[in-house]
């Protein structure tokens, strides 16, 4: 197999914040995996909280000899090959885990899903995520998602958290799921504030306090009316046995994990203890957002916008129909190239 690799820079529609940070655009490495003729497509992308760059990432893929593998098949050796190359580089691992999985359906003629065992009918409802943004602003972008989706993630942690969640309810009446980005600290705050977002027809809050406030979260996991999710307190397959008893569900994503194969043990995992299971995903492109939704229809939700963010995707890949993740029936992870990337 022969890996090659490029950065490309994603261009936001519109400035994303959240309760750490703002942006106007992400960096992204595309790579490509061929064998025989078939090109396999993958993705890194790198958000801030978890230490890629660009140039960690290509060192990373520049280390990767995957000349040595004559068979594409024998995932179980590469991608363990491809983890002990070195600690971390969760994202530039995913990059080889998407297009490896892409180059398998191509070859096998079969949709990455279909490889998996799962029924694309049962693929879930997507949320659209409203960053933090002035009152105006949130009202705007509140009308033009509430029609397209049924559930909206909010972004939350701030000091006027209920602001925010009353300026999306004058306009809107559709689920939420809130998103608060380790931004609260103090429990009995977070434990008034689970029993207020019930009442206001919150399905679930995510990553309430710092990642590693255990002790806390499971607190208020115990006091709160409404499911607790860990997103930044979970990265690997690894992690989850610590969070038992502590929350309720895992937002389990590619970047983070080192991609759809350590996501699916992660599903498997999850839902052995107990657990809830939401996939999510970073900004990128419809390569990597299509890659974690043929693994959707396994999970309870899907916050899979990452794509809809970019105002330059260079894929066409799954698609939001009616608010439901909606997959083809193209081998592999069901993308195709619209445009030629610049490097
Ligand atoms: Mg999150």
């Amino acid at each position: 197999m022969k890996l090659t690799f490029s950065p490309y820079t994603l261009e936001l529609k519109h400035t994303f914040t959240i309760s750490t940070y703002s942006r106007d655009s992400t960096p992204g490495v595309q790579v490509r995996l061929r064998h025989e003729g078939i090109t396999g497509y993958g993705e890194a992308a790198m958000p801030q909280y978890l230490g890629e760059t660009v140039e960690s990432v290509m060192s990373f893929l520049s280390k990767a000899d995957m000349s040595q593998f004559n068979d594409p098949m024998m995932t179980e050796d590469i991608l363990s090959y491809v983890d002990h190359l070195a600690p971390g580089n969760c994202a530039a691992k995913a990059a080889i885990d998407i297009a490896l999985h892409d180059l398998i359906g191509k070859m096998m003629d079969i949709p990455c899903h279909r490889l998996f065992g799962l029924d694309k009918s049962k693929a879930p409802e997507t949320s659209y995520t409203i960053g933090i943004a002035s009152p105006q602003e949130t009202t705007q972008k509140v009308k033009e998602a509430s029609d397209k989706y049924h559930i909206l993630k909010v972004k939350l942690g701030t000091d006027h958290d209920r602001q925010i969640i009353e300026s999306v309810r004058r306009e809107t009446d559709t689920p939420l799921i809130v998103d608060a980005n380790q931004g609260w600290n103090d429990l009995d705050k977070a434990i008034d504030m689970c029993h207020w977002l019930k009442e206001m027809g919150v399905r679930l809050v995510e990553q309430p306090m710092k990642r590693d406030k255990l002790d806390q979260m499971a607190r208020l996991r115990e006091a709160s009316p409404i499911p607790i999710f860990a997103d930044e307190s979970v990265q690997r397959a690894s992690d989850i046995w610590r969070l038992d008893g502590v929350v309720d569900g895992i937002n389990i994503k590619l970047m983070k994990c080192t991609g759809m194969h350590e996501a699916w043990n992660m599903i498997n995992i999850a839902r052995s203890l107990g657990m809830m299971t939401m996939l999510g995903c970073m900004t990128e492109t419809s390569c990597a957002v299509s890659a974690a939704a043929q693994l959707s229809p396994a999970v309870d939700f899907a916050d899979l916008d990452g794509n809809l963010l970019i105002a330059n995707d260079p894929f066409d890949g799954m698609h939001v129909v009616g608010g439901r993740i909606t997959l083809n029936d193209r081998p592999g992870i069901g993308v195709t190239e619209i445009k030629q990337m610049q490097a």
